[in-house]
């Protein structure tokens, strides 16, 4: 599928791995130029060698930071704009949930999970924000449905998922009309931190297609399945691009049905 991205540069937090590099594949099938960034030096330099093979060096910049962090982050824009000089769409897509009852959860857990969810928005955000501005571009905002359909089971992610969404209807008003802001709301999508919770499954010899099978069942998706990463970033590459030009503070939810709201 072709977004129609050419001549724009697009950033992607969190592009390694999952549902952030299945967006940078997405965008550079679509004319894009992508920086991308994460923490982990090895998996991202793998991850860009491949993306430069496959799509052209000249289209592809690839930062090792963590998000968290603000002079890298500022930094990260800095050579974003020396390199490309202009930034159209931000993906902010960096992290990754915690799986934690009240009982559970400690002040340096939700404080961790609080600065993780919000400062993955705010860093970014603000970095980007002058070239986003000049660009008339666009953000989106990977949150989950956590957000208005919060879990027992993950209570502070729920919590501080529900801050970003309401936080991203402030920065709609705020940056209008020159930069859009929208989100995704993603069911269970399959991923690396799926993978993760797959490799501690409890009955080792089920497979992994079986497992994930059994978890469609047990939370009673109606397509009948997890999410594939490139439907998520089809739903990302849609809010940034010029077909969703009349579109700001919106939520769409990529998750096969899972939610019980209307
Ligand atoms: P993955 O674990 O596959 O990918 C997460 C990516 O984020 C990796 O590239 C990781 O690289 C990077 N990352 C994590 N923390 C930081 C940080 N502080 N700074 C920079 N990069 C960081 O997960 P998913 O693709 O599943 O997750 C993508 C987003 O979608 C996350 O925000 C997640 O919470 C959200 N989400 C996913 C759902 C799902 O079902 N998959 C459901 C709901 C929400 P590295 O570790 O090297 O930094």
């Amino acid at each position: 599928m072709h977004y129609g991205y050419e001549g724009k540069v697009a950033v992607v937090t969190g592009g390694s791995s999952g549902i952030g590099l299945a967006t940078v594949e997405t965008l550079l099938e679509s004319g894009a130029r992508v920086a991308l960034c994460a923490r982990t030096p090895g998996r991202l330099e793998d991850v860009a060698a491949v993306l430069k093979r496959d799509h052209g060096e000249e289209n592809v910049l690839a930062c090792a930071l963590s998000v968290l962090e603000p002079q890298a982050v500022q930094s990260f824009a800095a050579r974003v704009e020396e390199r490309f000089g202009r930034c159209d769409l931000l993906v902010n897509n960096a992290g990754q949930g915690r799986i934690s009852t009240f009982a559970e959860t400690s002040d340096e857990d939700w404080r961790a999970e609080y600065e993780l969810k919000l400062f993955s928005q705010i860093y970014p955000t603000r970095a980007f924000l002058p070239m986003l501005r000049a660009a008339r571009g666009a953000i989106v905002v990977v949150n989950s449905l956590l957000a208005l359909q919060p879990e027992a089971h993950m209570v502070c992610t729920s919590s501080a998922r529900a801050g970003v969404q309401n936080l991203v209807k402030s920065l709609s008003v705020e940056l209008a009309p020159d930069v859009r802001v929208n989100s995704i709301l993603l069911g269970m999508v399959e991923s690396g931190q799926w993978l993760r919770r797959f490799a501690e499954r409890e009955d080792q010899t089920q497979s992994k297609a079986e497992w994930y099978a059994a978890l469609a069942r047990k939370k009673g998706i109606p397509l009948g399945r997890l999410g594939d990463p490139r439907e998520a970033a089809a739903a990302i590459a849609f809010l940034g691009s010029k077909a969703a030009s009349y579109i700001t503070g919106a939520q769409l939810e990529v998750s096969g049905g899972l939610s019980r709201f209307i």
